[in-house]
């Protein structure tokens, strides 16, 4: 399953910020050679392989753009053109009679000698012809042939991530499959021996798994194809032997928890046990206990096992690695302005993301209220509030008015 050197990352720093571990995986990682023919209804969320040039020109031929009169365009207003016949939606137009209009529909064939439509509720007519008013121009209200896209124009970039609307686009365009890159297949383990299964009884000294589940939503968004591999025991022999082995069956694996420097900290060991780590320590906050390794070619992301900074750091980590491995355009998360209407002091050399509730004053005021409870292991605070508050590495201070950029849930998560 090794599609990476195990060398393919060369740092040797001690703290990665957050920028530098993006900018090490866009330069360092290879996107996945595998492509496959994905049907429309199934591309929501997939990456386009090839560039998608049009095999058609759209809209295909000249077209009315509302309900109305078709007309050839002669200059001049006040002409009166009898009415002779009538083309609907979907009908061969037969040619326009010279000196008349013709009745048509919207998406209808404009007929050939035609240039112009008088849109039904402009018209007045006296019986049956047509008293053309002042002020149209020549080509209004119609919709010329490749006025969208010329035949063999580029349609969509490679390493497009497909929506709604650029699937709609390919169906507009005729296609019902499109090339895409293969999912990626990512193995997901909680570790922790506190740790009990959602939905199995709780022990004296024990908490639900909640990670598994964050992370495996988190990459519901995403092309991939999620593997759910439970709970590791706190035991370094056990974590570098399940690495090895789901490595060697996924392209990406994902662990939470485990990875501080605890003794009872086995994730980064194991790596090393299994592999090689690439970078221990984030520079960010919550998230710090981050740990990026490679093993037989896979990655390995070892998140903090804290429920928000695990959220942190798979924004951070995991959506430009899988983005990167499925040869997908890397966007920039969302960030929008607000008014900070807080104080906050920080230490500077780390990003720090405060979990902020959003107000608008009037139509256009976006405020952010630092939301009380801070704790990187409350994920209420992800519920109750509505966006992250990206404090860059040098700021040390926020005061009440400052403008700070917030990366709202809704886009996010
Ligand atoms: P650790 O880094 O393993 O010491 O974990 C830090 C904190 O996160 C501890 O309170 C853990 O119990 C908690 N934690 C670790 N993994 C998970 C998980 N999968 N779900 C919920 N909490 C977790
Ligand atoms: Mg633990």
């Amino acid at each position: 399953m090794g599609r990476l050197t195990d060398d393919c990352f060369a740092f040797g720093g001690q703290m990665m910020g957050v920028e530098a571990a993006a900018a090490l995986i866009q330069a360092r990682v290879t996107p996945l050679a595998e492509t496959e023919a994905v049907p429309l209804q199934a591309a929501r969320g997939r990456v386009l392989a090839e560039r998608l040039i049009a095999p058609t020109a759209l809209p295909p031929f000249f077209n009315a753009a509302v309900d109305g009169y078709a007309f050839a365009h002669q200059g001049g207003a006040g002409l009166r053109l009898p009415v002779a016949g009538r083309v609907a939606a979907g009908a061969v137009a037969p040619p326009l009679i010279p000196g008349t209009a013709m009745r048509i529909f919207t998406g209808a064939a404009m007929p050939a000698g035609a240039d112009t439509v008088l849109m039904q509720e402009d018209a007045a007519l006296e019986g049956d012809t047509l008293l053309l008013p002042a002020g149209l121009r020549r080509g209004a209200n119609c919709r010329p042939a490749g006025e969208e896209l010329a035949l063999g124009a580029t349609a969509l970039a490679a390493g497009t991530r497909l929506g709604p609307a650029e699937i709609g686009l390919a169906a507009a365009l005729g296609l019902a499959v499109l090339p895409c890159t293969r999912r990626l297949r990512v193995g997901v383990f909680s570790t922790g021996d506190e740790l009990a299964a959602p939905g199995t009884l709780l022990g004296p000294a024990q908490s639900f798994d909640s990670n598994r589940f964050t992370l495996l939503a988190l990459l519901g968004g995403l092309p991939v194809e999620a593997c759910d591999l439970g709970i590791l025991p706190d035991q370094p022999a056990a974590t570098a032997a399940a690495l090895a082995a789901a490595a060697a069956t996924h392209d990406l694996l994902l662990t939470s928890g485990g990875v501080s420097a605890g003794e009872e900290d086995h994730v980064r060991a194991a790596i090393e046990g299994a592999g090689r780590l690439v970078f221990w320590r984030l520079a960010v906050k919550p998230g710090r206990p981050a740990a990026m390794g490679m093993v037989a070619g896979t990655p390995v992301l070892g998140l903090p096992g804290n429920p928000v900074a695990a959220v942190v750091c798979f924004l951070h980590l995991a959506r430009p690695l899988i983005l990167r491995l499925v040869g997908g355009q890397v966007e920039a998360l969302p960030r929008f302005p607000a008014i900070a209407d807080f104080h906050h002091r920080k230490k500077p050399g780390r990003c720090e993301y405060l979990r902020v509730r959003l107000r608008r004053q009037n139509a256009l005021m976006l405020f952010a209220d630092k939301f009380d409870r801070e704790g990187a292991g409350m994920l209420t605070s992800l519920t109750q509030s509505h966006a992250l508050c990206e404090l860059p590495e040098a700021m040390e201070c926020v005061r009440p008015g400052d403008t700070v950029l917030v990366l709202p849930f809704s886009a996010l998560l």
